[in-house]
């Protein structure tokens, strides 16, 4: 919460200037978030921060419009004020780091190491007043025992759910040999069989893939990933997965919730799950809670039901990074 009130603050404080600047984040997150300054010695570093008005309320239109630096259809009022190229940098870079930590969210403290990476004079006037990268870092480490917390697609959108999302859906069918190891979801599951493939097989890990890919216009797993590749030749698709992070990054795109259910006659999967959530999560830096997983039999009903093959649904939703 405490960083996209940050964000509201700088906008505040540049409400003379053409531009939100880095300075004017920093003046927010002051605002919110004092005790990351505590001890600095700023003023004698040359960072002064300039009064902030104090009846200010944004709205999560509001924050969109000065995230994208334009007016939404019917919003005439209110002066325009976007992001420097740099104060965007800093903005890429906080939802960066957080995913890098493996946080949940983007709290100030990220905001604030964004803004220090973003701007190298920036970076030596905090340096001088004692915010220095191994200081960042240990706030950052602190952060996350703190209870402060946004999530990265509410601060970096802001647009309503409906305009901002994009779904994307994947299948996937392997044919199941004896002798060979089945893994799913990036997890080994004890059976004594496992999937005829290229790579290691993993119909969720595939699905999701292609899901994520379909949502972000990017064709599919064959595309990137073909099987005559031998670069690939029983690669662990949790790789392709890893891969698609820096695709999406390209798009300005964040994966926000996979769902997905992996179809098999046996063995029971339900109890991997847990694991199998970690993993994906992991390989797609999302959090466990954002994906969910579910497991079906076939009814006896077609190869799946005869336990000649499993197969999988994924349904995926992105977001605009608004960046
Ligand atoms: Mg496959």
């Amino acid at each position: 919460m405490k960083a996209r009130q940050a964000v509201f603050w700088a906008r505040s404080a540049a409400e003379d200037d053409s531009q939100i600047h880095l300075r004017h984040l920093l003046v927010g997150i002051h605002q919110v978030a004092p005790d990351l300054f505590e001890k600095l010695d700023l003023k004698s570093a040359g960072i002064v921060f300039p009064p902030v008005a104090d009846s200010t309320r944004i709205s999560g239109l509001t924050f969109f419009r000065l995230l994208m630096g334009r007016t939404l259809p019917g919003e005439k009022h209110s002066r325009e004020i976007p992001l420097s190229g740099e104060s965007r940098n800093a903005l890429h870079l906080a939802d960066k780091l957080s995913r890098t930590l493996g946080a949940r969210s983007i709290g100030t403290v990220h905001l604030l190491s964004g803004v220090f990476h973003a701007d190298e004079i920036t970076r030596e006037q905090l340096s001088r007043a004692g915010l220095g990268e191994p200081a960042i870092n240990a706030l950052c480490e602190k952060y996350e025992a703190s209870e402060e917390s946004q999530s990265a697609h509410e601060i970096f959108s802001g647009l309503p759910a409906a305009r901002s999302s994009r779904c994307g859906i994947g299948y996937d069918l392997h044919r199941l040999a004896d002798g060979r190891k089945l893994i799913v979801g990036g997890i080994e599951v004890p059976f004594d069989k496992g999937p005829v493939g290229h790579s290691d097989g993993d119909v969720l890990a595939h699905a999701i893939c292609d899901a994520v890919l379909g949502a972000a216009g990017l064709g599919d797993i064959g595309t990137h990933f073909p099987d005559t590749d031998p670069k690939w030749k029983g690669a662990t698709s949790l790789l392709f997965l890893e891969h698609l992070r820096g695709l999406l990054d390209e798009q300005h795109l964040v994966v926000t919730h996979i769902d997905a259910v992996v179809v098999c006659e046996r063995p029971k999967l339900g109890p991997h799950f847990p694991a199998m959530r970690e993993a994906l999560a992991r390989a797609l830096a999302l959090h466990p809670e954002e994906i969910n997983l579910k497991a079906k039999t076939n009814e006896g009903v077609d190869a799946v039901g005869r336990g000649e093959a499993i197969a999988a649904h994924a349904v995926a939703t992105l977001e605009s990074s608004g960046l």
